[in-house]
């Protein structure tokens, strides 16, 4: 972009700031549910959402279509029609009576970004498009990223057709045509909607779920990694109950104490990866818990219930707490005389960001004078399109009181710098 593009850019951004506040106050409006709002994907407010977003994209002269799916889509045409297309966006649906910025955030930008460089006459290399994703927080059907694994071709007919809403056991095909989405026809299409053929680069604006950007002062952030994790879920550890008076040291089994002990011993591996390895390194103990029925203040605990969840950008670090959680459960086992059953964990592998889309969005943002850090952070569409070989980054955004409440806040001014990088990048991308 020359001088001149660049702040006629900056300027129509600025320009359609009053229309993105409009957009999100249209889809909470549709959506509001008590104190937050409610969007499952393929119900009647994550379809209006989508209308609301391919309405205003269509105002600004953008291209307006939808895939078979339900997805929306608007683009901005290229001087290549040939060359595979930049592609930006996120989640149109939400979590229950969750915040309005979660995935919204990153939908409008790529829309503002687009009717933003439309409006300063810019043409870019290649065609730019801007997602509505269906289902990343899934919240009928206990599957993320649902919308974006069925745009990529990565989800196979049998597990779609297996997909029940956790709560009514309603199919999702009947949820889908209820919104007028036919399921067979994402399985009579040719291939897959996007795919690393047509798509040169997957870029999607996403709120911080996390306090760093508050704590440091700073709007923006790009994605390093979207951490993996390993999970033990159900973790039980098994002791005798005793009469707490009566019983020595010496002969007590004590499962609260032997879980504490495990517990502080996870932690203090977790301060050293933290300072010497893996500053990604994550660990929560989401559950702790003796049986009601049975614990008493007069009794030696004899069973004592726990999860752990480790996450981590490092693949060696998951393996590292993983043997450590075996080793560690033997020798508190036999010195407490207690016994651990963790069950199998599950988990899912780090999703490394591509390098390259990382430094250019690094580099929008220094040469439009904007600060922003780097670190990793959690699940996000980006990551299936990453999976499916397309070149993928994420842009973090700096928001109060993190996700998935109805507290979530994100500033106008924090947004519009973001879809300032964003649009600089998609032009680098595409002139590149
Ligand atoms: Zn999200």
């Amino acid at each position: 972009m020359t001088p001149g593009q660049q702040k006629a850019l900056r300027e129509a951004i600025g320009e359609m700031m009053p229309l993105a506040a409009e957009i999100f106050s249209e889809v909470r409006m549709v959506s509001q549910d008590r104190d937050g709002v409610t969007r499952p994907a393929w119900s009647a407010e994550d379809q209006a959402a989508g209308d609301i977003l391919l309405r205003a994209a269509r105002a600004q002269d953008l291209t307006t279509r939808t895939d078979q799916i339900g997805n929306t889509y608007a683009s901005l045409k290229g001087r290549n029609t040939n060359a595979p297309a930049i592609l930006t966006g996120s989640h149109l649906d939400s979590v229950a009576r969750g915040g309005n910025f979660d995935g919204l955030a990153g939908a409008v930008a790529g829309v503002i970004a687009l009717a933003a460089l439309r409006r300063a006459g810019i043409v870019p290399g290649c065609e730019l498009t801007a997602m509505g994703i269906r289902c990343e927080e899934s919240v009928w059907f206990g599957i993320a990223y649902i919308g974006a694994r069925l745009s990529v071709g990565a989800m196979e007919r049998a597990e779609f057709d297996a997909l029940r809403r956790l709560d009514s056991g309603r199919s999702l095909a009947a949820h889908m045509a209820e919104v007028g989405v036919v399921a067979d026809d994402i399985w009579r299409r040719d291939g897959p909607e996007i795919s690393a053929a047509n798509t040169k680069a997957f870029l999607e604006l996403h709120i911080e779920q996390g306090p760093l950007l508050i704590e440091q002062a700073t709007s923006l952030a790009v994605a390093t990694a979207v951490r993996g994790n390993l999970r033990y879920g159900d973790g039980v550890c098994y002791g005798a109950y005793q009469h707490s008076a009566a019983a020595p040291r010496r002969l007590r089994q004590d499962a609260v104490l032997a879980v504490t002990e495990l517990l502080q011993r996870l932690e203090a591996l977790w301060h050293e990866i933290e300072d010497n390895d893996d500053p990604s390194a994550v660990f929560t103990v989401g559950k702790l818990f003796t049986d009601p029925e049975q614990h008493a203040l007069t009794k030696v605990p004899g069973e004592c219930h726990f999860s752990l969840n480790f996450g981590s950008t490092e693949p060696r670090t998951l393996e590292r707490l993983a043997t450590a959680v075996a080793s560690l459960t033997a020798e508190i086992a036999a010195r407490r005389r207690v016994r651990f059953a963790l069950g199998d964990p599950v988990g899912s592998p780090p999703t490394p960001l591509d390098p390259n889309l990382r430094a250019k969005l690094s580099a929008s943002a220094r040469r439009l004078s904007i600060p922003c850090l780097e670190f990793a952070t959690v699940g996000h569409d980006a990551s299936i399109f990453a999976r499916a070989g397309i070149p993928a980054a994420v842009l973090l955004v700096r928001n109060g009181e993190g996700s998935h409440n109805p507290r979530e806040s994100m500033d106008l001014q924090d947004f519009e710098l973001g879809v300032n990088v964003l649009a600089a990048t998609m032009i680098d991308l595409a002139d590149g």
